[in-house]
């Protein structure tokens, strides 16, 4: 059986003989108190008492913009992995792994996610949803590609118009670029 209750820093939430100090509490002279406020769980099953973060910081929402990873190209969407959030240095909580769907990418029609997004690009984009899962979209001119490297060969591209060049395969790719690209410090 396992009760909730809201607690805040310093509530005793439980005795040591009963419940260990888990997630979110510590135990002194034999007592459990909480130590975040948050969500009580008595946890009877291992017989620790947990409080669980109401509002865990720095969790992405709605308009935040963030920097990603891509990690996966298909049909209609791409993964990205998103690594950090505008302006906070402190490292995220919550679900990183997010979507950008095919139409979400570019401000132009476009029905082929490669020819904007490439696995390992270095990405900024704009929350546009969190539920069920992390959503994104770079079509902003602010937003898209910010770095990238050849597939080939692993050379940082460079731009050349509105793609990418590398010197050294002498190849062009199409990307969906930021206004910014190759002049982000990450
Ligand atoms: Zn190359």
């Amino acid at each position: 059986m396992t009760s909730i209750d809201l607690v805040f820093p310093g509530d005793e939430v439980a005795v040591e003989e009963e419940y260990l100090a888990a997630e979110g509490t510590f135990a002194e002279n034999g007592v459990v108190y909480a130590s975040q406020v948050g969500v009580l769980e008595l946890d009877d099953k291992d017989c620790v008492a947990r409080v669980v973060s109401h509002n865990p910081p720095n969790v992405l929402k709605e308009g935040d913009i963030v920097y990603a990873v891509v990690a996966d190209i298909r049909n209609t969407m791409a993964t990205a992995d998103v690594v950090a959030k505008e302006g906070v240095d402190r490292s995220l909580g919550g679900e990183t792994y997010a979507t950008i769907h095919v139409s979400k990418i570019s401000p132009k029609y476009t029905d082929d996610v490669s020819k904007e997004l490439r696995k390992g690009d270095y990405i900024r984009a704009i929350v546009t949803g969190t539920k069920p899962s992390l959503q994104l979209a770079t079509k902003d001119d602010h937003l898209g590609v910010i770095r990238s490297q050849c597939g080939t060969c692993k050379t940082e591209l460079v731009r050349k118009g509105n793609g990418l060049y590398c010197k050294k395969c002498d190849r062009s790719f199409s990307r969906k670029l930021a206004d910014d690209y190759g002049n982000v410090i990450l």
